[in-house]
């Protein structure tokens, strides 16, 4: 199966990355893995996409899970012999009127919308091969969360020199400083949602960096972006795009052809970059 192209979409059985899921597997020439934590789930997600005559193949993986995220990286070695198409668009968000403490609140979502992503790019990016795509799926709240910041962490979530070590010790002590009530006097907005965003979208910045200096020569594009405000479990009924339309960005960017050289280390949103 060396030959064949593979897609991976994290937490495609519901919501965005299944609508992902399905937009790949009418474009994508090759094999398209709808993933999620809980096989029950993902079965089931991938039954309806073959009642619209679809064949998205299964693979488990919880991004808050070291073992399971190894247990797909082996897996894909092992068949495919690499990945050429990663969608990091696993999330969660806890509802505003949720009474969960917002320390709570803070580590939980960061675990997953940071440290999970990251740590599904430190085992899967190896494995990306030439002209391969990685979207990680953002939010326009990482931008508004960027502006609550102050001036000073504003400056070191811009800064082109910005290392990984230092992304995730910023991560983590917003997490602390919520533990100690002191986020806001620390210069951090208070949104645990948004922080954990600025989270992917910097280190999608820092990543494509370092697939700039140490991959040149493989052409693998990597992006940030906002699928838009979408009716999902997440975002509720009032929102203003359709699954279908919100996998549009994400699916674009994780389609762009061999032959582009850009957009890469960017943030996008309605398929345009946007100032970071
Ligand atoms: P959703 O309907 O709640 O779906 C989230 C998906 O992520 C579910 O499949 C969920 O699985 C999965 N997931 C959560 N934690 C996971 C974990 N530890 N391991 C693997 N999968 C996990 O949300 P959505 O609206 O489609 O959101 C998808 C992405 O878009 C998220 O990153 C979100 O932050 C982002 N986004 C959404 C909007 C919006 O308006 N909807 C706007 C901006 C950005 P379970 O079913 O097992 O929970």
């Amino acid at each position: 199966m060396a030959n064949v192209p593979v897609a991976v979409v994290t937490g495609s059985n519901k919501g965005i990355g299944f609508a992902i899921v399905r937009a790949l597997c009418k474009q994508f020439p090759g094999d398209v893995y709808l993933t999620a934590r809980d096989p029950g789930r993902g079965q089931e997600a991938v039954a309806k996409l073959q009642e619209e005559g679809l064949h998205p193949l299964f693979h488990q993986l919880d991004i808050d899970d070291l073992q399971s995220i190894r247990a797909l990286h082996d897996f894909l070695k092992e068949k495919y012999g690499g990945l050429n198409v990663l969608v990091n668009n696993a999330g969660i968000a806890f509802k505003v009127r949720d009474t969960t403490p917002f320390a709570v609140q803070a580590e939980v979502t960061l675990k997953t919308n940071f440290f999970g992503t990251r740590n599904v790019c430190t085992e899967l990016l190896p494995l990306v091969k030439p002209y391969g795509k990685v979207v990680n799926v953002s939010s326009m709240a990482s931008s508004s969360a960027l502006g609550g910041c102050s001036r000073e962490l504003q400056e070191k979530f811009r800064s082109d020199t910005i290392t990984e070590d230092e992304l995730v010790e910023l991560m983590t002590k917003f997490v602390e400083d919520t533990k100690k009530s002191v986020h806001e006097k620390e210069g951090w907005p208070n949104t645990a949602y948004g922080v954990s965003k600025i989270g992917v979208t910097v280190l999608s910045r820092i990543q494509a960096r370092m697939l700039n200096e140490k991959r040149k020569g493989d052409h693998i594009l990597l992006n940030a972006c906002c699928p838009g405000w979408v009716r999902t479990d997440m975002a509720g009924p009032k929102a203003t795009k359709s699954p279908d339309e919100g996998a549009e960005t994400p699916v674009y960017l994780a389609l762009l052809p061999s032959d582009a050289d850009g957009p890469h280390g960017q943030f996008l949103s309605n398929k345009t970059v946007r100032t970071w």
